[in-house]
């Protein structure tokens, strides 16, 4: 058993293989030169990493904004139908006046 140097995970080696971390890859390929980074490498690296982080952060915040515009389209929906079950209620009232009118009118507690 060997600990991985990058991540520290137990591997185990074989004498006629090169070692490979399975946890973090590391030394999965073994012929490939590690990068010698120059200076404006990093820089380069170093502000890709910083941008990418504040695009990371936008689109967070983007679909914050979009879970927000949703739920206000769902709750504008509702508030839409419980007006319109309320105002049937109310468009109902005269039409119940006239079938009461229409039906009771001979009888004579009509008149109280
Ligand atoms: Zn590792």
């Amino acid at each position: 058993m060997h600990a991985c140097p990058d991540c520290g995970a137990l591997t185990q080696v074989h004498p006629e293989f090169s070692p490979w971390c399975q946890e973090c890859n590391w030394n999965l390929d073994p012929t490939e030169e590690p990068q010698k980074l120059t200076f404006l490498d990093r820089k380069f690296r170093a502000f890709s990493e910083k941008v990418g982080a504040g695009l990371l952060e936008t689109l967070g915040r983007q679909q914050q904004i979009d879970d927000l515009h949703r739920s206000e389209a769902l709750t504008g929906r509702l508030a839409a139908a419980l007006s319109l079950l309320v105002m049937s209620f109310a468009a109902l009232l005269p039409v119940t006046a006239i079938a009461i009118l229409a039906t009771h009118y001979t009888e004579p507690s009509f008149i109280f």
